[in-house]
């Protein structure tokens, strides 16, 4: 018997409605050991997310206001137990929630009261255990994850409860004080169970039927992705594609667990896998996905006989360190070496930036162009295979885009190119059309 974890979003778990689908894929598969649930997201009815309003009470604590919500929060759970018929205890919890985010808790403890409370309906509505995180996902003084200790207390907890139910997002620090991931956390929490369970699959469930290969508000019904790699989907979800929390995937990656996406509206659709490696079938496929992002500066630093200059890159990334400005490329000639970063990194430092640059590295002559959008084409299939850069790059000609800059990682998982802002769409639409849709590469 194969052993599997599903984490249901926020959509997934809004209505009593979407709690009975959530039940009929559970009931359906006795290899479900483990349910992390969201906190009730969006739905047509409802157009807030309880984590939302559970923020905005914390905020208003001290006021009538935190009552006014915390009202509207009770009644979006009221309709769920209601509409699923479900005969529980429920008000000794929201009456405990409510007092704590009036004497103070925080923030953290008021949004993890989304996830717990609905934890506590699904585990009553699935007749499984509820494990509360805050036994054993561990944060540090730091608000870090302790990766090890909180394997080993997962691991441990896990053992004594066949079918549970653990609520995502959040866990306790040493001091027993409730610490939440960032927004989207769940995805973390599924992972660390699939870990701590030796899980089969995590299966991520959600309201898409999986990864597309481009965005869709950008390209015109983009194909659906069958297997993408955890590297590919970094790539991807780096350069702006959004499936999964970012860090959701390092707890599986360890242990080579597969991801698959699913949609909780459409069951039947296999989703996305997300795999260590891809099946042999999938290189066929040359590029796994495309996602870009507006928004990046960069700076161009020229000084003749650079190439003879040993250090010059060293003092240039030396002031990027000494400013904290995390670096995205470098691309160099002979004579010429830029710096790529986000602006959101170099915001209110450039002037200062470029003086120390000046001084340390004493360029003949400095450039900077603020409005670069990088776009990344992603695929292992890409590696060893002639004539894809060509491909891209006659796309890019045709379209008229002018090409600013051009990355290929060495592992060939990637091809990055920086154009122009304004170009940023017809760019990224134009290398679809080529690669994907055409398929000439
Ligand atoms: N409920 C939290 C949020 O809205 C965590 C999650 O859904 O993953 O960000």
């Amino acid at each position: 018997m194969s052993i599997k974890i599903a984490k249901f979003g926020g959509s997934s778990l809004a209505t009593a409605e979407q709690f009975k689908k959530v039940a009929a894929i559970v009931k359906a598969d006795p290899n479900i050991r483990y349910v992390v649930p969201s906190a009730p997201g969006k739905a047509p009815e409802f157009s807030k997310k309880v984590t939302d309003m559970l923020y905005a009470c914390a905020d208003a604590y001290n006021t009538p206001k935190c009552d006014e919500i915390f009202d509207e929060i009770e009644e979006r759970y009221y309709a769920i137990i209601n509409g699923l018929g479900l005969n529980l205890d429920f008000a000794p919890h929201l009456e405990t929630v409510r007092k704590n985010i009036k004497a103070g808790y925080g923030e953290h403890y008021a949004a993890s009261r989304g996830e717990y409370l609905n934890g506590i309906i699904l585990a009553a509505y699935l007749g499984f255990d509820f494990i509360d995180p805050a036994d054993c996902i561990a944060f540090d003084e730091n608000g870090v994850l302790d990766e090890a200790l909180t394997h080993a207390q997962t691991k441990a907890i896990l053992v004594a409860s066949e079918y549970g139910v653990v609520p995502g997002f959040y866990g306790s620090n040493a001091k027993g004080e409730i610490r939440t991931f960032s927004r989207g956390g769940s995805d973390i929490t599924g992972a660390i169970v699939a870990r701590a369970a030796a899980a089969d699959v995590y299966e991520n469930w959600t309201d898409v039927s999986g990864c597309l290969m481009a965005d869709p508000r950008i390209v015109d019904d983009p194909k659906p992705i069958s297997y993408v790699t955890y590297s590919e989907l970094r790539e991807l979800a780096y350069m702006g594609a959004s499936v999964l929390h970012d860090e959701a995937i390092f707890p599986v990656r360890i242990a080579g667990i597969p991801i698959n996406i699913r949609n909780t509206n459409d069951p039947s659709h296999p989703g996305t896998m997300i795999i260590k490696n891809l099946p042999a079938k999938a290189y066929e496929r040359p590029v796994t996905g495309i996602a870009g992002r507006k928004g990046f500066t960069s700076i161009q630093m020229e000084r003749s006989k650079m190439n003879n200059e040993v250090g010059f890159a060293r003092r240039a990334l030396q002031v990027l360190e000494e400013e904290n400005i995390s670096l995205e490329h470098m691309p160099t000639g002979i004579d010429t070496l830029s710096v790529i970063v986000a602006n959101s990194q170099i915001e209110g430092k450039l002037p200062r930036v470029l003086k120390k640059l000046q001084l340390a590295c004493q360029p003949d002559s400095m450039e900077v162009s603020h409005d670069m959008a990088l776009i990344a084409t992603v695929g292992h299939g890409m590696s060893r295979r002639v004539g894809i850069s060509a491909a891209l790059f006659t796309a890019l000609a045709n379209a008229g885009v002018n090409v600013r800059m051009i990355d290929q990682g060495s592992s060939e998982l990637n091809i990055i190119v920086g154009v122009a802002n304004e170009d940023f769409e017809v760019a990224l639409r134009a290398i679809y059309a080529k690669l994907v849709a055409e398929g000439q590469a």
